[in-house]
């Protein structure tokens, strides 16, 4: 079936709006992508329809409101290639998953434990692992630089693991570069070494079918509200041998078996993990950005991203002054760049009077910005439903904004 890009946009109500009257033409997909009517009419059903706390009541609303959760939790099981339930754990996104196997996990590593990182990493993948090591002085963390490129170092990757070396932990796609690190190859390794690997898969999962058990990953963390899921919400993936050993995250409602001021104990997984009322209604939508993906094909959003970025990047190279910081070879619908001694906070700013909405800053990658000897970029972000009009009309107003600027 031919994409149609008239058929998916029609589904996403906010592209008809105007920014200073002019069309909206929005590139921060990275930072966090559209949701479908499909969507927001689920969230609607799930206030309108079924709003009653889950796992909590014997009456009608209460047991649907926990099927839908439950069926949502089924769901990403199956979609992401989960052997059980039992290790799909329901997070605020991305970064509380990371945060809870910094906290749990990273409590049973053992003196002078290393950790090993990339200078790519999301601040999400950063912080965690140093709030650990603040607890735990004893803990050090190593990291993988890039190349000219923006590729991961192997060699240096593989040089870096030693006796000490109790963890992995590294993003599926860069959020800056682009990149798409060959992470089968890498746990692969890390695994030849006895050492557990974290995914960030925040953003690889809008552009890419992932399917941990065949990554052979321990952990996978990603957030809805970038592949055209509710806000809020976010999955961790854990190995069920792993989530089996690890304290719990938090303490509170859900997570319990029994309490009694003696002593408390822990629910059966994934429960262990999810204290308190999770964000339920926007779990039991997520299956509907879920059906978005699959309808219009995974592999074909992803192809019709590829062109997008091909078609942009050689455009883009035309403009004198361009820089563009991330060249992988196998890269996603992400363009960092900058022009000149233009400061991309202006460049923004000016780009969003003609309704062109991209990300200016640092993109939560300090540590990157610093590598690469810049303070921040001008981030363009693609998704399922831009257009190569958009992408003409960005290149319009780049060459409209700069001779303003220079
Ligand atoms: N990791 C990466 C690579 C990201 O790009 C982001 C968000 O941009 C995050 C983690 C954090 O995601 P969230 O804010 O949804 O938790």
């Amino acid at each position: 079936m031919a994409y149609d890009i008239e058929e998916i946009r029609a589904k996403f109500p906010i592209l008809l709006r105007k920014i200073d009257k002019k069309p909206l033409i929005y590139l921060d997909n990275t930072a966090t992508s559209q949701t479908p009517r499909s969507v927001v009419d689920a969230v609607v059903s799930g206030y309108c329809d079924t709003k009653a706390n889950v796992h909590r009541g014997v009456h009608t609303l209460s047991q649907e409101a926990t099927e839908l959760q439950e069926e949502s939790r089924r769901r990403v099981k199956d979609y992401i290639g989960a052997s059980s339930v039992k290790e799909v754990i329901f997070t605020r996104g991305t970064t509380e998953g990371i945060n809870l196997v910094a906290s749990s996990f990273g409590s049973l590593f053992p003196e002078n434990g290393e950790i090993i990182l990339t200078v790519m990493e999301h601040h999400a993948n950063i912080v965690p692992w140093q709030l650990l090591q603040s607890r735990r002085p004893d803990i050090k963390i190593k990291v993988v630089d890039i190349n000219d490129q923006g590729e991961l170092l192997l060699s240096q990757y593989r040089s870096l693991f030693n006796d000490h070396t109790c963890m992995a932990s590294f993003c599926h796609v860069s959020n800056v570069l682009g990149t798409v690190n060959p992470v089968k190859e890498m746990i692969e390794y890390a695994h030849s070494k006895g050492v557990p690997v974290l995914i960030d898969g925040a953003q690889a999962v809008p552009h890419m079918r992932i399917d941990v058990n065949d990554l052979d990953c321990d952990f996978y963390a990603f957030s809805s509200h970038k592949m055209y899921g509710p806000t809020g919400i976010g999955v961790l993936y854990g190995k069920r041998e792993h989530l089996l050993r690890m304290p719990p995250y938090q303490g509170g409602g859900e997570m319990i078996a029994h309490v009694s001021f003696d002593g408390t104990t822990f629910a059966d997984l994934p429960f262990k993990f999810e204290a308190g009322t999770p964000d339920f209604v926007g779990i039991g939508a997520f299956p509907k950005a879920l059906d978005f993906m699959e309808e219009v094909g995974v592999g074909k959003i992803a192809e019709h991203e590829q062109e997008l970025l091909e078609y942009a990047e050689a455009k883009m190279r035309e403009i004198p002054g361009m820089r563009i910081f991330g060249n992988a070879p196998h890269k996603s619908a992400v363009i960092s760049f900058l022009v000149g001694d233009i400061h991309h906070y202006d460049m923004g700013m000016l780009l969003d009077k003609l309704g062109v909405e991209v990300r200016t800053g640092h993109h939560c990658a300090q540590p990157l910005m610093h590598r690469l000897g810049i303070s921040g970029t001008v981030r363009a972000s693609f998704a399922a439903y831009n257009t190569r009009e958009e992408v003409d009309a960005f290149i319009e107003a780049l060459k409209r904004v700069i001779p303003i600027l220079s």
